[in-house]
C-alpha cells in the first residue's frame, strides 16, 4: 500500500483497449463457423489459413455489429473505412499477419458514462473502435515438451475499443469494463463470457505528478482474464512506478504480463524490441463505403442501452440508484422488470419482489427469468393484494409466493382465498375482538395509561391469536391505540 503522501502526488493514469469477439456464426472474412469449444482445428478453413490464391470477404454482420457499438457510444462513424494487414511471426498467426484497422477505423472518438461507486458520475473518452481477426490459440502443457496450436479461433470477428488515457483507478477501469460488457450484452454483440475469452482487455498503466499537465511513461499489461484481476494488476503497476519514480529511476516502456498467483506483473518485451508491424493497406480488401441510409436503418434498430434504463429507472419509476443498478445489470432482468410494470404501478414494490423472493428463488434453482414459472400479471396482483392490505409482505411472500411457483395457472387473489390467508381490515369485525383482549387485561391497560407504552406490541399480538394471524396490522394498530386512548 502506498502512504497518503504518495497518493496525493502521484497520479494514475489508465488506458484501456478492450477486445470483444462478435457474436457472429461465421468468422471476419471465411464462412467456417466460429463457435466456442469445438474439437480443435475443425473450423478452418483455406482462407483462415491464407493459402495463396483465397480471397478474404468482408461479414456483414460483423460491419453492422462493430456499428451498433460505435452508435451505443456515441461515436462518429466512418462513412469510408478500410483494413490493414500487421505483419508479425507467431505460431498461432497462420497467415503471418492480421488483418486489423489502423488509418481508417469504422468508429472514431465517443464516450460511455459511468456511475462510480459513490454515485460520481464520469465521462470516459474513447478514442477509436476498430474491427479486426483474432489469432488462433496455443495451448501449452507443463508436463510435456509440446505446445499444441488450435487454430478454430483464427479469424473470428473482434472489435477492438480503444480509450483515451482517461481513466485515474482501478475502481473506474473496472466501472468502464463492466459497463463495457453490459453494453454489448444488451446489444447482443458479444457473450460478455470473460472465462471463454470473449471480452478481454489490455491496460496501458502511467502515473504523473498529480495537476502535471505531461503523461509519464506507459506500460502496457496483459493476460488479465478477470476483472479482479484486472484491478489487482492495475494497483500493482501504480505501486510499482511510485516506487521507481520515488528512487529516481526511469519507468521503461514495456509490455509486460501480469501473473495472477503471485499477484505481480513481469516484462515480457520492451519497446525497443517491439515488431516493427509494418501495416500496409489490405490488398485484398476494398475500402468500406457506408451509406446514410445503412447506418439510420442501424440505428434505428439499436436496443435501449443500460445506461438509458438505469436514468428511466431512477427518473420514470422514481427507484433508488441501488435498484436501477441491479434491474439494469441484464437485459432480461431489466426487460421483465418493464414488463412487470405495464402491470402495475407499485415500482418499488416490484423491485423489491424482483430483488427480494424471485431472485432467491431463481438463485436457489440456478434457474433464470426465461422460465421462471410466473408471469408478470400474476405477481403485479400479489403486488396489489398486498398494497390494498389484503395480505401482508411476509404473508405474501412466504405463503402465496411458493403455492404460486406450484401452480402458477391458479390466481395469487384465489390462492389466498383457498388458504384462508386474506386480512380482516374490516373494523366491524375487528372492534369487539380488541374489545374483548381489554378486558381480559385489564392489569396490562392500567400499565399502559400509565406511561407502559412498550405493552402495545403485546395487545397486538393478542388481537392476532384472537383473528388467527388474519388482522390487518394497520387497521388492529389504529383499532386498539385508539381503545387505550379512551
Ligand atoms: P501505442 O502507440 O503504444 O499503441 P497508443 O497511443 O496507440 O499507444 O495508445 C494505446 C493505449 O494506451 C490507449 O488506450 C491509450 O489511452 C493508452 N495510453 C497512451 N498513453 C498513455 C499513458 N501515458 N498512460 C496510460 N495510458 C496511455
Ligand atoms: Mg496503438
Amino acid at each position: 500500500m502506498l502512504t497518503q503522501e504518495l497518493t496525493e502526488k502521484y497520479q494514475l493514469v489508465v488506458g484501456l483497449e478492450v477486445h470483444a469477439q462478435l457474436a457472429t456464426s461465421s468468422k471476419l472474412f471465411a464462412a467456417d463457423a466460429s463457435s466456442f469449444g469445438a474439437e480443435a482445428n475443425t473450423q478452418v478453413s483455406v482462407i483462415t489459413l491464407g493459402h495463396p490464391g483465397t480471397l478474404p470477404k468482408l461479414n456483414l454482420r460483423a460491419l453492422e455489429y462493430a456499428v451498433r457499438m460505435g452508435l451505443a457510444c456515441g461515436s462518429q462513424i466512418s462513412r469510408k473505412s478500410s483494413f490493414d494487414r500487421k505483419n508479425y511471426f507467431y505460431p498461432d498467426l497462420p497467415k503471418g499477419y492480421q488483418i486489423t484497422q489502423d488509418k481508417e477505423p469504422i468508429c472514431i472518438g465517443g464516450k460511455v458514462t459511468l456511475t462510480l461507486e459513490d454515485g460520481t458520475e464520469r465521462e470516459i473518452q474513447l478514442n477509436r473502435i476498430h474491427l479486426e481477426e483474432d489469432a488462433g490459440k496455443l495451448i501449452h502443457s507443463s508436463d510435456r515438451e509440446e505446445s499444441w496450436v488450435d487454430y478454430n479461433r483464427a479469424g473470428t470477428a473482434l472489435i477492438e475499443l480503444v480509450t483515451e488515457p482517461c481513466l485515474c483507478s482501478a475502481e473506474e477501469s473496472l466501472v468502464f469494463l463492466a459497463e463495457i460488457r453490459k453494453m454489448v450484452m444488451y446489444l447482443g454483440i458479444c457473450d460478455g463470457n470473460m472465462e471463454e475469452g470473449s471480452l478481454r482487455c489490455d491496460a496501458n498503466v502511467s502515473v504523473k505528478l498529480r495537476g502535471s499537465e505531461t503523461l509519464g511513461k506507459k506500460v502496457e499489461v496483459k493476460n488479465m482474464n478477470s476483472f479482479r484481476n484486472l484491478g489487482r494488476a492495475i494497483d500493482f503497476e501504480y505501486e510499482r512506478q511510485v516506487g521507481l519514480l520515488e528512487v529516481g529511476q526511469d519507468i521503461v516502456s514495456e509490455t509486460r504480463t501480469f501473473d495472477a498467483d503471485g499477484g505481480f506483473t513481469a516484462s515480457m518485451r520492451t519497446k525497443e524490441e517491439l515488431n516493427d508491424y509494418r501495416y500496409f493497406p489490405e490488398p485484398d480488401l476494398p475500402p468500406v463505403i457506408l451509406t446514410e441510409e445503412w447506418i439510420e436503418k442501424v440505428s434505428a434498430e439499436l436496443p435501449a442501452l443500460p445506461r438509458d434504463l438505469y436514468r428511466k429507472f431512477i427518473e420514470v419509476y422514481g427507484l433508488p440508484r441501488y435498484d436501477a443498478a441491479l434491474l439494469t445489470e441484464t437485459k432480461e432482468v431489466s426487460s421483465w422488470f418493464e414488463a412487470l410494470c405495464t402491470h402495475t404501478i407499485h415500482y418499488k414494490a416490484a423491485s423489491n419482489w424482483m430483488m427480494g423472493p424471485i431472485k432467491s428463488y431463481l438463485n436457489e434453482t440456478g434457474t433464470t427469468y426465461l422460465n421462471f414459472p410466473i408471469g408478470v400479471a400474476a405477481i403485479a396482483q400479489l403486488i396489489a393484494l398486498v398494497e390494498d392490505g389484503q395480505v401482508s409482505f411476509s404473508v405474501a411472500s412466504q405463503k402465496i409466493f411458493p403455492e404460486l411457483l406450484l401452480h402458477p395457472e391458479v390466481t395469487p387473489l384465489a390462492i389466498a382465498q383457498s388458504l384462508n390467508l386474506i386480512q380482516e381490515s374490516d373494523a366491524a369485525f375487528l372492534l369487539p375482538l380488541a374489545k374483548e383482549v381489554l378486558l381480559e387485561n385489564a392489569g396490562k391497560v392500567a400499565e399502559y395509561r400509565s406511561g407502559k407504552k412498550g405493552l402495545l406490541g403485546f395487545f397486538m399480538g393478542e388481537l392476532m391469536k384472537k383473528s388467527k394471524g388474519k388482522a390487518d396490522p394497520k387497521v388492529a394498530t389504529q383499532l386498539i391505540t385508539e381503545l387505550l386512548a379512551n
